[in-house]
């Protein structure tokens, strides 16, 4: 029996004349996401992308990698069959024959996009569930809370048969925004924070502040694997990393313990704020969230912002600690971020951080370091790896 995926692009349909330039992506997205898994031919009709299995690749697989794809609301694996009614009863008897045995009461949802088709959907509803009735002894029919679905759905070019959808990763396509750049500790809070931007269509360029040897190989490794573990659902990722620890010397050794943090946050948003002007980038991401330790309240925040000219997304700044957990449950980068290795951040970090600071004063106290060149060569000297999809 021929298979076939039906994805179905959410909040795509609402983008007007877009909406083509939107699909396109997606289908584009979703191949990459396929490539390991197997050929697919690709198709787009009424808010549905087509993917037809070309040869006989692991369905399952595809399913799940498609699970993770930004810009699809939901996904059904379905039996492709013509659009006549005896076609359909019988493609569903077959090819739900496991599941329409093993339960007790069922209905059927008809969706007929096809208005040329002679019969309603309700008449096609009532049809199918006749027959159905009919070849399975077992069943009785339970509208309001039958143990399964069985939907039909009558479309231009065929007629397609499941038990039922799959919810999608839902927002829109990676890289239907432009461009940003995530800074990307090994926490647990900016892999979520980049992988929230990326729902809403930006691609991510990762940049990550390394201070051996005060911090080491493993705590980069992590960082590494943190980045590959967001590519299924960020795509391609290049992470630049940046050597920090000479400024972060400078730091410890010309400003006033209270100020480190602060300074040294400065610093990261200045040099990322170079990268991202180097590759394009529209925006800075960070995983800050209000009040969650010294460097984020909101006069911190606003410290750092008066060194960029870019907009810096903070994607889970009304977050509780366990709501981000959760999504980084949900992405599986949270068991990796838990790894506990040592952050730039926690090098050299202040007994008593100042929790309300004046940028004047910041400024003030940077005056004892060459800021410029100091931003200038740390963007120089930033190395760029990229991480694909496996
Ligand atoms: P996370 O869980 O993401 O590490 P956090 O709660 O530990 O966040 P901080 O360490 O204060 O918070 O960092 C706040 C934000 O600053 C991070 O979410 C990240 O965007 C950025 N950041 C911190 N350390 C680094 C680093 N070494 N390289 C790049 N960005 C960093
Ligand atoms: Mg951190």
């Amino acid at each position: 029996m021929k298979e076939i995926i039906l994805i179905k692009n959410g909040e795509i349909a609402l983008k007007g004349l877009n909406r083509g330039n939107f699909e396109d992506m997606l289908i584009k997205n979703c191949k990459r996401h396929l490539r390991s898994v197997g050929d697919f031919k690709f198709s787009k009709a009424q808010s549905t992308i087509y993917a037809a299995p070309v040869g006989e690749p692991d369905m399952d697989a595809a399913l799940e990698r498609l699970s993770t794809v930004y810009g699809i609301a939901a996904l059904s694996r379905a039996a492709v069959t013509e659009k006549d009614l005896g076609a359909i009863c019988a493609c569903a008897g077959e090819y739900l024959a496991d599941q329409l045995s093993a339960v007790r009461t069922f209905k059927v949802e008809t969706k007929r996009s096809d208005k040329t088709f002679p019969l309603g959907s309700p008449q096609i509803s009532a049809e199918v569930g006749g027959w159905l009735l009919d070849h399975f002894p077992n069943l009785r029919v339970d509208v309001h809370q039958p143990d399964l679905v069985v939907n039909v759905e009558v479309r231009d070019f065929g007629a397609y048969v499941h038990a039922g959808q799959l919810p999608g990763a839902g927002g829109i396509p990676v890289g239907s925004g432009g461009r940003a750049a995530l800074l990307i500790s090994g926490g647990i809070d900016s892999p979520v924070a980049g992988c929230m931007m990326a729902r809403r269509g930006l691609e991510i360029i990762g940049v990550h502040f390394a201070s051996p040897p005060y911090t080491s190989d493993r705590a980069l490794h992590k960082v590494e694997q943190l980045v590959q573990k967001m590519t299924p659902w960020c795509g391609r990722i290049y992470l630049y990393v940046v050597p920090f620890t000479k400024i972060q010397e400078l730091i410890r050794d010309n400003i006033p313990e209270d100020y480190f943090t602060l300074v040294m946050r400065r610093f990261m948003m200045r040099i990322a704020e170079g990268i991202a002007l180097r590759e394009d980038c529209g925006a800075l991401v960070t995983g800050e969230s209000v009040g969650q330790v010294a460097s984020q309240t909101m006069q911190a925040l606003a410290c750092t912002d008066t060194v960029t000219a870019l907009p810096v997304l903070r994607p889970v700044i009304g977050m509780d600690k366990e709501e981000i957990v959760e999504r980084a449950r949900r992405l599986d980068t949270f068991e990796i971020s838990i790894q506990p290795y040592e952050d730039c951040c926690t090098v050299f970090t202040p007994h008593h951080p100042k929790t309300k600071p004046k940028a004047a004063d910041l400024d003030a106290l940077e005056q004892a370091l060459d800021v410029e060149a100091l931003v200038r060569e740390a963007v120089e000297a930033a190395q760029g790896r990229v991480f694909y999809l496996e």
